[in-house]
């Protein structure tokens, strides 16, 4: 199997142009929703309907909050030095009860010195679980799935292994795609923010899969030196 880069392009736009909409829908959501909350003290509360529209309304609302996130500005004027180590555990920690009720592992790195990394730690975190929801998902019965951090001089690279579903060659062209997604419930949003995050961080990510095997995702992200101050 060939390691691919995936194409920035085809995010920056569709990004932009997702974020617009979310923008738009957010406005008359707010208001129909406090209408809704009207409605929630009449007898009219007990019809059918009314429970169909509150839960239509709360995946609207869980969709254009997912949008909302690719329309943050450029990470560059908030950015501190982040331990990523630290960040990489927090996140691990964050989503092992999850895991386990899948009956899933989560097996974390080990690696004894600090790397440093300059960027937004609740956007990098993002990205992290986005990749480990995702490792996830495509989990049915079980298993592992790895972390692995490597650096060279100048970059780290944090692989995510799982031994899922795997994508085949059009799955993987499909990814970036706004609103691509091969569950029931996805948005398919989750990959295009983490990679809209992981630019933003000048950053770059790629993918591994086989169908029936699992799929690898590595994140490279530009080193810095260790800091005076810690900001996780
Ligand atoms: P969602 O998770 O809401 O479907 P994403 O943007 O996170 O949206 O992912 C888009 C699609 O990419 C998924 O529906 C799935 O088909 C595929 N995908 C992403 N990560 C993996 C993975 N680790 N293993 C298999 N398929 C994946
Ligand atoms: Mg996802």
């Amino acid at each position: 199997e060939e390691e691919r880069l995936i194409q920035s392009e085809k995010l920056s736009t569709a990004g932009q142009l997702a974020a617009g909409i979310a923008h738009e829908i957010r406005n008359p959501l707010t208001a129909i929703n406090g209408f809704m909350k009207l409605l929630r003290s009449s007898e009219r509360m007990n019809d059918k309907y009314y429970f169909i529209i509150e839960s239509e309304l709360k995946r609207i609302e869980f969709i254009v909050n997912e949008l909302l996130v690719l329309s943050k500005p450029q990470t560059t004027h908030i950015s501190k030095p982040v331990d990523l180590l630290s960040l990489l555990e927090q996140v691990t920690t964050l989503m092992n009860g999850q895991a386990a009720l899948k009956n899933l592992q989560i097996l974390p790195v080990c690696t004894d010195h600090s790397i440093w990394i300059h960027g937004e730690a609740y956007q990098l975190k993002q990205v992290f679980i986005n990749l480990l929801k995702n490792a996830m998902e495509a989990m049915n019965s079980g298993g592992n799935i790895y972390i692995h951090v490597l650096t060279n001089e100048s970059e780290a690279r944090i692989s995510v292994q799982d031994e899922g579903c795997g994508m085949t060659e059009e799955q993987i062209k499909a990814l970036g795609k706004p609103f691509y997604t091969t569950k029931e419930t996805g948005t398919g949003l989750g990959f295009m923010i983490t990679q809209n995050i992981v630019h933003n961080h000048g950053g770059a990510i790629s993918v591994e899969s086989v169908p029936e095997q699992g799929t690898t995702f590595t994140v490279t992200i530009p080193k810095i030196l260790e800091p005076e101050e810690a900001a996780v």
